[in-house]
């Protein structure tokens, strides 16, 4: 029977319960253990893809089409599993399955409550994902220990470790220890109050991770445990690390994985040195290359989280340290009047939705294409691309995709796959994984080695196929398509070192040892283009060191 371990958060949000559990993740992954990953959302929406990208970051699309929260992103890249749309509950979903229930008459004249109802469909998506194939499940109960919505959340998986058994869950409760400048001490009272809380919920934890700018004492851990009554061993710091990848290290030096396995009753031995080895890249990885990231959300940095990590990811692979400059669309044409962008090595060009900042994503476009700047656009990126290709190189003065001008001569993007009814904003996107035949001696072909390849997608509009053959008599290949032929997924400029697009979204699938082909290509174009740029003062052979093979076999 697969074990489960539930991690909460006290004191304040944004702890990085996600990464705490992910890294939990690589450490039981590491003792050869089949792990698995979920995250429980209280709010009410039925899942993030109809939320602002400014409030809650980026949504994470897995290969089956589920709109997530980017917290299954470090999972992924943590664990390197695929995870599904099963992995991601909200309140909201888990009430619309009860509700349905209650309509179909399931529930059989019962009065329908939050306990048991509520609380056992909650049980029910945690079980779901205890298959046979898995050896532990890692939840995360997402919000803070004290919030209203969090409740029913507790009293499930407090009643959980009672139906499945005392030895086969593990509760890791992650707190904040401050740093109080006038005493000019570390705070251990906020801990204090959160794990009274979580107890008066029926849950005593475990495992206290506790969150600190610099480290604990041993005093401090000492009196957690005393005052927590948990076991001094299992006061687990995790002070703020260089990189998150390095975070696994950190918290296996301080125990965590030993004391989770000793409740678990798991006896698996570790070996930590595929990890050792992706973080001895990572700390290696100093090559400077800038790389200009254009959008609209650039002041919540999360709306971009896995374009960010598969750049840093790329950069990896090639010893690089990838500087983002994170670069407000809206604000690109007055930039490059002003020269400011004079210094990129690269350009990426992410998703996006609505009209806001498109063209001044034309404009990078432009300048990226005419000044031989790498250039790696992500759907609407490469929908942005298109455009501009059409404009200002095929002479259709005002193309545009049907998404942003309506009455436009030239759709070179447009609404390709019939669409439903789009008055329910959820899920009426082309969701998920897509396979993608890739033109032979493309760029794209050779980035991936194969012929066929499945990408991840979520996207309302495509290219154009009706303009296909003029683009294609310009040097503009469209060099993957469907496998029926029917929508491009890939464009890219024969006569240009990296002007690459595709119509999906690469940035999910990319892993901290195994950097993304486009990525990986995009930043070995950058390195390039960075040694012509300063050739003076470098020697070429520090730059556009070839692509390597993963670290992990
Ligand atoms: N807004 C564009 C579309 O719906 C692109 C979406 C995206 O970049 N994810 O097709």
């Amino acid at each position: 029977m697969p074990k489960h371990i539930f991690v909460t958060g006290g004191v304040a949000s944004s702890l990085g319960k996600g990464l705490t559990g992910s890294s939990l993740g690589r450490l039981l992954k590491m003792r050869g253990l089949r792990v698995t990953m979920q995250k429980l959302d209280p709010y009410i929406n039925i899942d993030p893809g109809t939320m602002n990208p400014f409030e809650h970051g980026e949504v994470f699309v897995t290969d089956d089409g589920g709109e997530t929260d980017l917290d299954l992103g470090h999972y992924e890249r943590f664990i390197d599993e695929p995870l599904s749309r099963n992995s991601n509950a909200t309140t909201g979903s888990i009430y619309q399955a009860v509700l349905a229930a209650e309509r179909r008459g399931d529930y059989l004249g019962k009065t329908v409550q939050v306990i048991p109802h509520i609380t056992d469909e909650i049980k029910r998506r945690i079980k779901r994902l205890a298959t046979d194939d898995v050896d532990v499940v890692i939840t995360e109960v997402g919000g803070t220990v004290g919030d209203i919505e969090i409740l029913p959340f507790l009293e499930a998986i407090r009643q959980f470790r009672k139906e499945v058994g005392r030895d086969n869950v593990c509760y890791v409760h992650v707190t904040l220890v401050p740093f109080i400048g006038p005493s000019g001490e570390q705070k251990t009272k906020p801990t204090q109050h959160s794990v009274t809380e979580l107890r008066s919920r029926g849950i005593q934890p475990d495992v206290i991770v506790c969150r600190s700018e610099e480290p604990l004492s041993l005093n401090l851990k000492r009196k957690i445990s005393n005052l927590c009554d948990v076991d001094e061993r299992a006061v687990v710091n995790a002070a703020d690390a260089r990189n998150i990848y390095e975070l696994p290290l950190i918290l296996h030096d301080e125990g965590l994985d030993v004391v989770v396995c000793e409740v678990l009753k798991i006896d698996a031995p570790l070996d930590m040195s595929p990890w050792e080895k992706v973080v001895a890249k990572v700390e290696a990885a100093q090559t400077p290359v800038k790389i200009g990231l254009i959008g609209k959300y650039v002041d919540l940095q999360d709306a971009y989280l896995s374009v960010a990590e598969s750049l840093r990811h790329a950069g990896f692979q090639h010893g690089a340290k990838v500087e983002i400059d994170w670069i407000q669309a809206e604000e690109v044409e007055g930039l490059l009047a002003a020269g400011r962008l004079a210094d990129l090595d690269g350009m990426v060009i992410p998703g996006g939705f609505g009209t806001r900042g498109i063209e001044g994503k034309i404009a990078a476009a432009q300048y990226s294409r005419e000044e031989l700047l790498p250039c790696l656009g992500l759907c609407l990126g490469m929908q942005v691309m298109t455009i501009e290709f059409a404009r200002h190189v095929l002479g259709m003065v005002d193309a545009n995709s049907t998404e942003f001008d309506t009455t436009t001569h030239y759709p070179v993007i447009d609404l390709m796959v019939a669409q439903r009814d789009i008055s329910d904003k959820g899920g009426t996107m082309r969701l998920g994984a897509y396979y993608a035949v890739l033109t032979p001696g493309s760029k794209v072909h050779q980035a991936y080695g194969e012929a066929v390849v499945s990408e991840r997608h979520r996207h309302r509009y495509e290219f154009n196929s009706n303009y296909r053959n003029r683009f294609e008599a310009s040097g503009f290949l469209c060099s993957g398509t469907s496998p029926d032929k029917r929508l491009v997924e890939f464009i890219e400029l024969v006569d240009h070192p990296f002007w690459v697009g595709t119509q999906a979204h690469p940035e999910f699938k990319s892993r901290p040892d195994r950097a993304h082909p486009l990525f990986r290509d995009l930043i070995a174009a950058a390195l390039q283009h960075r040694a012509q740029r300063t050739s003076a003062d470098v020697h070429p052979a520090d730059f556009g060191v070839p692509a390597e093979t993963p670290i992990v076999a």
